[in-house]
């Protein structure tokens, strides 16, 4: 468009100065005719001078008996001025025919000036003067008779140049005129097309940028041409395709990190092995579209690396190909210095086994570190039949990689704590059982009293009976003899049910109907130590909960109060609901539990029962209700007395 302008410019430049030169010749021609008419006019003066002189010359060479003192002067004046005319014409340029006129005119004045010369410098002879005044009047008459020839000649070409003058004017004003609307309709059509080849593309770009602006990002201006503007314009083109490209690569990469996002977040969830795996496979497949993703972990036992059978895209004889001696790997490794690998010709990669990579039918590899804590873990290994990996595909599978270690890692740590709790789980099952043992021990009194009662009504009717005579107060001494057996084995089976070791047994249970079955067992320990019990039941739904386990923590919550107790006194147990709880509420008149002491009583082994205490029943307890999804609160007034309450959700396991 420069070069277009400039010569544009250059064009109109040259138009206008050739209109100029045009006119200034037209103007040099006209003046150059108009000094030739002057110079005419000037020789018509000169003529006329030369005319004059002459006649003057001839007039007094006329006149007969003038005196010639007088005449003489006024000729030879004449005649020397007649000779500077002749002379002012010669030394003008004039065509040849013309300069050979002017040379006769001269050589004719130079003739008369000579006659004149002769007559005026005779003296003596009349005759001779007669003569030679007749000779000079013939040349002067011959001179005027050139002159006057002159003269019509010069007139005609005064003629003729004045002519042209005019017509060189006229011409000259057409031309002006014409120059002035060629230039001015030239210069319009330049300006009207410059503005336009300047504001077509301006327009173009204006337009495609708006486009763009509007989100129509890649906008293809198709204005062509080879000016700069063409060039603006492919430029203009490249940049929208670039920023296109850019934002796609943008949005590709806002939907790599939202999977990558998704997916690691769903690593951290997962706790089992295998469902890290399979889930690391299936997810690595999606994101960077894969037809083959498998890891390779290593096996303590068999010290390889072995492809895991979560693989995606592959049979099991193909996983079956995949094992590698832990060497080939740490090699590997070191030699990537835990870089991705990507092969785009796993064939005829040194690297890699070339029998693989054609039997998995492999056109590129991807590999990726799983690298933890100075541990090489694995890798995962990402092969496609079709299309070649980039850099971009490594980078991300470099940073699932090392999530991925994290979360194997933690899989790991999680089977640990698994198993770690399994063996807790043993323990507190002990411990469970020591405490029982123990209860059972605090038991034994109570239930050994109670059993005792009945054998002793037992006894007491038996002996009745072997006196007795009356066949029908036997039976009835029967009757009663056989309730009291039934009570005391009702309270052994009971004591065995309790001591018995069991796993975690839940069923539906009326928590009112464990209380009853409870109270029995420390009805007697109460009357021993003077405690009165008062039992409040509200009407429950049933819950899902283990009994038996109930049972024992009502046993240790009423065993406490009542030690609690040892001057006797008051023990309500209540129960009602409270919107989806059931809440069993044990509140003795006992000692209470000092305001420091609270916070320890749920510990294990914490107890202020010297000897007698095992500091395990609160802390078993509330391992039991926390279980059942309840807790136990605790509130206490030293020298007033305690409240235990048990919460228990009416649908029982959460
Ligand atoms: P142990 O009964 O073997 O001491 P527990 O875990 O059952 O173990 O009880 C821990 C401690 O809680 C008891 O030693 C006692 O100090 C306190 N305690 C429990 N219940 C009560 C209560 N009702 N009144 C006062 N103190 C209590």
């Amino acid at each position: 468009m420069r070069k277009r302008l400039i010569y544009s410019l250059s064009i109109l430049f040259l138009l206008f100065t050739a209109g100029i030169a045009l006119s200034m010749l037209y103007i040099y021609k006209i003046t150059a005719n108009l000094e030739s008419v002057i110079n005419l006019h000037r020789v018509e003066i000169i003529r006329q001078n030369l005319v004059i002189n002459t006649q003057t010359v001839q007039s007094n060479l006329y006149a007969e008996g003038t005196a010639f003192g007088k005449e003489v002067d006024v000729i030879v004046n004449n005649v020397t001025a007649l000779d500077n005319s002749v002379h002012t014409c010669s030394a003008c340029h004039h065509n040849k025919q013309m300069t050979a006129r002017l040379k006769d005119l001269g050589d004719t004045v130079e003739q008369y000036k000579d006659a004149i010369s002769y007559l005026l410098t005779t003296t003596a002879n009349p005759e001779r003067i007669k003569r030679l005044k007749t000779v000079a009047v013939d040349i002067g008459d011959s001179l005027l008779s050139k002159t006057q020839e002159m003269a019509f000649i010069a007139d005609k070409s005064l003629n003729a140049k004045t002519i042209q003058a005019i017509r060189d004017i006229n011409n000259s004003r057409v031309i002006l005129i014409v120059t002035l609307i060629l230039a001015f309709i030239i210069a319009l059509t330049t300006a009207v097309t410059l503005t336009r080849q300047i504001t077509r593309p301006v327009y173009e770009l204006v337009n495609a940028a708006r486009m763009i602006a509007s989100g129509n990002l890649g906008y293809q201006t198709s204005y062509k041409d080879k000016t700069e503007f063409g060039e603006l314009a492919s430029n203009f083109n490249a940049m929208s395709t670039a920023l296109k490209d850019g934002h796609e690569k943008v949005l590709r990469y806002i939907r790599q990190l939202s999977g990558l996002y998704s997916i690691t977040l769903s690593f951290y969830r997962i706790t089992d092995m295998e469902d890290v795996y399979r889930e690391i496979c299936q997810q690595v497949a999606d994101l960077l579209k894969v037809g083959q993703c498998g890891l390779i972990l290593y096996d303590n036992e068999r010290d390889m690396f072995i492809h895991q059978p979560s693989a995606f895209g592959l049979n099991n004889d193909e996983i079956g190909l995949l094992r590698f001696k832990r060497q080939r790997i740490e090699n590997l490794f070191k030699f990537s210095n835990g870089l991705p690998i990507v092969s785009n010709n796993p064939a005829n990669d040194d690297r890699f086994d070339p029998r693989i990579a054609n039997a998995l039918n492999e056109r590129s590899l991807l590999i990726a570190w799983l690298y933890r804590k100075g541990k090489i873990l694995g890798a995962i290994r990402a092969a496609n039949k079709d299309r070649e990996f980039t850099e971009e595909d490594a980078r991300l599978l470099t940073i699932l990689g090392n999530h991925m270690a994290v979360a194997i890692e933690n899989a790991e740590l999680y089977k640990n704590l698994q198993e770690q709790m399994i063996e807790l789980r043993e323990t507190q099952e002990q411990l469970v059982q020591s405490a029982k043992l123990a209860a059972i021990g605090e038991l034994a009194s109570n239930v050994a009293h109670e059993i005792n009662n009945p054998l002793t009504s037992i006894l007491g009717y038996t002996e009745l009976i072997k006196d007795e005579r009356d066949i029908d107060l036997i039976r009835e001494d029967l009757s009663i003899i056989e309730r009291e057996s039934l009570r005391a084995r009702e309270i052994v089976r009971q004591l065995l049910e309790f001591a018995r070791r069991r796993p975690l047994q839940v069923t539906d249970v009326d928590i009112n109907e464990v209380l009853k079955d409870v109270i029995p067992l420390v009805s007697n320990q109460a009357r021993l130590n003077n405690v009165e019990l008062f039992e409040e039941y509200e009407d429950l739904p049933k819950t899902i909960a283990d009994s038996n386990q109930l049972k024992q923590v009502f046993i240790n919550i009423i065993n406490n109060a009542i030690f609690a107790m040892p001057e006797g006194g008051k023990l309500s147990i209540r129960t009602s609901r409270l919107g989806e709880y059931i809440l069993v509420i044990f509140k003795d008149t006992g000692i209470g539990i000092p305001k420091e002491v609270i916070p320890k009583i749920f510990e294990p082994f914490f107890t202020t029962k010297q000897d007698v205490g095992t500091g395990l029943g609160l802390s078993i307890s509330y391992s039991i209700i926390q279980n059942h999804g309840g807790r136990i609160d605790v509130e206490s007034q030293e020298g007033k007395g305690s409240t235990f309450t048990v919460r228990l959700p009416i649908k029982g396991f959460s």
